[in-house]
């Protein structure tokens, strides 16, 4: 592996390698993304809404590649929030069409693909252990390999796209400023054709978290059950009966799966922060994506952030290359500014369900409405 690059990319997400097309396209062009998986295992995360064109067509000159790869359309949400009633929310007016359900594995490895085929290095399997900073500016990485291998590269410019832990980030010291944090307890589902789910998103609430199901490619859908890690402790919601035995409780949900089976028989858990990083650029550095700031799924607005982090971030990153202003100067209020567009939608639509006004659940969202101050090490 060649030692010396321009911009390494730790990570190869969407923030990650969105990072590194937009950066080949503003002829930034000695870019090496670091991902520690092979895209290999399951992913979650799959609604996208319409805009979504506007960064990876308009910015990225992804779109013919992107509708070539299949992914089922989503044409907006039907939800029982606030009320048991379904009220549908579609995005007919919406000057970019329909949204999308990914299949959100594939949807990585074609952005990694991508990647790879304009001319970027992208080592998979390769995993970032730790850095020290250079004395003549950049930074010295240290990298481990899945088979135990080790190497050392140096970057002019560490961009950190690893996700809500933020591995690099966090070693500069930059702390989360932590908001919310939820369990998903989430399931895939094989479709009977012309079964009654829409191509539009479920949501439903419920006393102690709410509900969402998403119709995939390949007559799947994902079904998810956010709440609190105390109820999914409690309640052993990572059992697939248990979980089975509480979405038997929905009252639109389980009619729209018409009787679908659990593949494989098993559930999954994944945690979901909502936070915002202190920093998220400094010398010679800037984190994307989740690395920089959590969104609650109930956005599904995370995919879309993390590509336009990654953009505005390859600006500032040739701008600096081209010798004109500091990484710290525009991009964290990009950052910040999206952010405060999300968290006030957030409380907004948390605060339309009333209920169950003494369900620690809803208590808990309703308590939770403004950033904390990062608390302890970084
Ligand atoms: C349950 C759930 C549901 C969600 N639903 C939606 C949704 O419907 N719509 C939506 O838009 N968003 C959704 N999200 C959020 C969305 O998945 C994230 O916002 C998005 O994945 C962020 O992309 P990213 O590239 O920043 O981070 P990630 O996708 O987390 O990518 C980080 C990458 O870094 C790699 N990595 C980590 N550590 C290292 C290391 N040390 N070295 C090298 N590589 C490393 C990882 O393997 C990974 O590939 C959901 C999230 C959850 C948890």
């Amino acid at each position: 592996m060649m030692s010396r690059w321009d911009v390494v990319v730790l990570g190869g997400g969407p923030a990650g390698c969105g990072t590194a097309l937009a950066l080949r396209r503003r002829g930034v062009e000695r870019v090496l993304v670091v991902e520690a998986g092979t895209y290999g295992a399951v992913r979650i995360g799959e609604s996208v809404p319409p805009d979504i064109r506007a960064v990876l067509g308009g910015d990225l000159g992804l779109w013919d590649a992107f509708l070539a790869e299949g992914h089922e359309p989503c044409f907006g949400s039907r939800s029982a929030w606030g009320s048991d009633v379904l009220g549908f929310n579609d995005f007919l007016f919406n000057p970019h069409g329909h949204g999308w359900h990914l299949d959100r594995r594939r949807f990585d490895a074609f952005l990694a693909r991508q990647a790879a085929e304009g001319g970027i290095a992208v080592a998979t399997g390769v995993r970032f252990a730790g850095s020290e900073e250079l004395e003549g500016g950049g930074h010295r990485l240290h990298l481990s390999g899945a088979d135990g291998s080790a190497a050392v590269v140096e970057a002019g410019i560490v961009v950190d796209a690893t996700g809500p832990r933020g591995r690099f980030a966090r070693l500069r010291g930059a702390r989360a400023r932590p908001l919310d944090r939820l369990v998903f307890v989430a399931g895939f589902f094989g479709l009977p054709e012309g079964g009654p789910l829409t191509r539009q998103t479920m949501l439903e609430a419920a006393e102690h978290g709410w509900w969402y199901a998403a119709r995939l490619p390949d007559t799947r859908c994902v079904v998810a059950l956010a709440a609190d890690a105390e109820e999914v402790r409690a309640s052993g919601l990572t059992r697939p009966d248990a979980f089975l035995d509480r979405l038997r409780r929905t009252r639109h949900l389980l009619p729209a799966l018409d009787g679908s089976g659990l593949e494989d028989g098993s559930v999954a858990t994944w945690v979901a922060v909502s936070y915002l990083r202190e920093r998220v650029a400094g010398a010679n550095w800037l984190a994307v994506g989740d690395a920089a700031s959590g969104y609650d799924p109930l956005s599904s607005q995370g995919i879309q952030k993390a590509l336009t982090d990654a953009v505005d971030a390859a600006d500032a990153i040739a701008a600096r290359l081209g010798g004109g202003t500091d990484l710290g100067t525009h991009y964290p209020h990009a950052v910040n500014g999206r952010f405060a567009d999300y968290l006030y939608n957030r409380n907004r639509f948390y605060a339309t369900e009333a209920r169950w006004p003494d369900a620690s659940f809803w208590c808990n969202r309703r308590a939770r409405t403004e950033l904390r101050p990062a608390a302890g090490r970084a």
